[in-house]
């Protein structure tokens, strides 16, 4: 079978693998229909941080299960699942708290390899989210909404979710890639009246309208702040930080009303972060890894199955698997959103 491989940064190639095998009574394999490049992908594909050279990657897909280990009794061979980039395995504290990207029995080496043809994936029992019915009961479009289900529609969930939007809110959303605009829809889906999108980009402030950001900020930093200052008075109800680096979590600070909560799913790049100023304002902070499993099953399923919700508009440019380095391309220079690979039907 083949999958991608990170052979250097820039680089990624597809070469030919065994096909993988249940090693646990807990894995699952599953055949890949499709996968995704995840902005997350870009900062060691950019050699910003280190990936080990001849890796599988991907950690975002849909498929069929093709085969499971004797502890596995939630899916069949046959159903068609989201596989999760977190593996929960739905008993320990983490996971019963709703907290399943944080699950206290995750094995090492769960993520990687769904940029491929079949995958082996590890605590399957509940990570996998069946998906009623079969690829061919569905479109092009309802697809790709579901694949967003694996991580960037349950990311920007998360986000918005802990930063506790509530009807009536107003929300700032920093970061206009494919979770930031994710976290607007997440914020309309929870009622937030007024949602400013922070973007500089003309293809990504009109998909964040279309998704329900009724603002666009294309300045950052300071300036920023003022713009929102201006248009909410104290500054919003909760601030969704999907970007990551030191000033947007430095602005997501400062643009919430004293009191607001900062949901933050943007993976930190500074070891350390000075938090004395969210006592000034009574901020609080929390986020981190997205419960996919627990948001899929209680809300975002049902959302996307309903036709509430559009995530999927998100993937801007298809590909292959064998066109995978032009997907990463793509993503790198900022020509699509987010690189959508087909893999099989
Ligand atoms: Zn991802
Ligand atoms: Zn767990």
């Amino acid at each position: 079978m083949k999958a991608a491989t990170f052979m250097a940064p820039g680089k990624m190639v597809v070469k030919d693998y065994a096909k993988p095998e249940l090693q646990k009574p807990t894995d699952a394999i599953i055949r890949i229909v499709r996968a995704c490049v995840c902005g997350s992908d870009l900062w060691w594909y950019r050699g910003i941080s280190q990936r080990e050279a001849g890796s599988t990657t991907g950690h975002e897909a849909i498929g069929i299960v093709d085969a499971v280990g004797a502890d596995v009794k939630d899916v069949q061979v046959g159903d068609f699942v989201i596989a999760p980039f977190t593996h929960g395995c739905g008993h320990c504290a983490a996971c019963l708290a709703g907290f399943d990207g944080d699950c206290l029995n995750q094995e090492a080496g769960g993520n990687g390899g769904y940029q491929g043809e079949y995958l082996r994936f590890t605590n399957a029992n509940w990570a996998l989210v069946k998906i009623p019915g079969q690829p061919s009961d569905y479109s092009d479009e309802m697809l790709n909404n579901l694949l967003t289900l694996a991580d960037v529609m349950a990311t920007g969930y998360h986000a918005a979710a802990s930063a506790e939007v509530k009807p009536d809110d107003t929300v700032v959303v920093l970061g206009d890639g494919a979770v930031g605009l994710c976290g607007v829809i997440a914020a309309k889906l929870l009622g937030a009246k007024r949602i400013i999108a922070m973007s500089r980009h003309a293809d990504r402030q009109a998909l964040a309208k279309e998704f329900g950001a009724t603002d666009i900020i294309a300045e950052r930093g300071d300036e920023a702040v003022a713009k929102v200052m201006a248009l909410t008075g104290a500054g919003a109800d909760a601030v969704l930080e999907c970007v990551g680096t030191e000033q947007s979590v430095d602005t997501a600070v400062k643009v919430g009303r004293p009191g607001a909560v900062v949901g933050r799913v943007g993976v930190p790049q500074k070891p350390e972060m000075n938090t004395n100023n969210l006592f000034w304002k009574n901020i609080g902070l929390r986020g981190g890894i997205a419960s996919v499993t627990s948001d899929d099953r209680k809300i975002l399923l049902d959302a996307v199955l309903k036709g509430d919700i559009h995530p999927g508009k998100v993937f801007t440019q298809r590909f292959t698997l064998d066109q995978v380095q032009a997907a990463y391309e793509a993503m790198d220079h900022r020509q699509a959103i987010k690189s959508l690979l087909v893999i099989s039907d």
